[in-house]
């Protein structure tokens, strides 16, 4: 059997279940797993605590030198540090949510991450977010657009964030899903895009264990490809 390791870029829209999928996938293969979502989240945090106009972009860009963002891959989670401190739990926090899009729109704070994610990614990765396939790593052996209705993708959020600090109405979740694709796909610098050499994933009608195991099956077939 072909053993060799690959680089593995997943895209999708909010809430198409990027994250949690990449990381069972992840963990099934040995492989390491960035979640690069959660750096953007990172810096949302940072400029939010510094009180910093999230509409400044001069200022927002002038604040990254002095973040020291790094990531930490663990088994079950990818952890955020600014300045050393540990802000994993803090990113998800809905104020995140309200701003990340915004801040992921600025071309100073992609190169900054960009320039990291790719420093982090070798073979044997898998990076998620929106913009892997296009411009982090252009040359992956296996680019995936993970995709789902936006009601599908609602509703799985929706129940995610039943019962934690961070819960909401299925309508807010929406909106917020909506909103943010809309930026996302909209944005200048590097948009999110499905690129021609990536494989779609509908998982509209794929339950959780259904879809990691049809990655994995493509993850085995682009290996015996090699
Ligand atoms: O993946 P997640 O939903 O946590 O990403 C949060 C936000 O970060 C996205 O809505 C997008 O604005 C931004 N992002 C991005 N490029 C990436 C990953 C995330 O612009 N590679």
């Amino acid at each position: 059997m072909n053993t060799k390791k690959i680089a593995i870029a997943i895209d999708g829209p909010a809430g198409a279940g990027k994250s949690s999928i990449s990381k069972v996938v992840a963990n099934e293969l040995g492989y390491l797993y960035i979640d690069t979502g959660s750096m953007y989240r990172g810096v949302t945090w940072a400029v939010l605590d510094s009180q910093i106009d999230v509409k400044d972009q001069v200022a927002v860009e002038a604040l990254l030198p002095s973040l020291n963002l790094t990531l930490e891959p663990t088994a079950t989670a990818c952890k955020v540090y600014i300045k050393g401190k540990d802000v994993t739990s803090l990113i998800r926090q809905q104020q995140i949510n309200d701003n990340v899009s915004t801040i992921a729109s600025y071309k100073g704070v992609r190169q900054y991450l960009v320039e990291r994610q790719q420093e982090m990614a070798a073979v044997g990765v898998i990076l998620d977010g929106r913009d892997i396939g296009s411009v982090v790593l252009p040359n992956a052996e296996l680019k995936i657009y993970l995709t789902a209705s936006v009601d599908a993708r609602a509703k799985r959020r929706w129940l995610e964030v039943q019962g934690t600090s961070n819960e909401q109405t299925l309508d807010e979740i929406k909106k917020n899903v909506v909103s943010r694709d809309e930026m996302d796909k909209n944005r200048e610098e590097s948009p999110l895009v499905c690129v021609e050499d990536a494989v779609v994933v509908d998982s509209s009608n794929m339950n959780f264990d259904e879809t990691v195991a049809y990655i994995l099956n493509l993850v085995q077939e682009t290996i015996n490809h090699e």
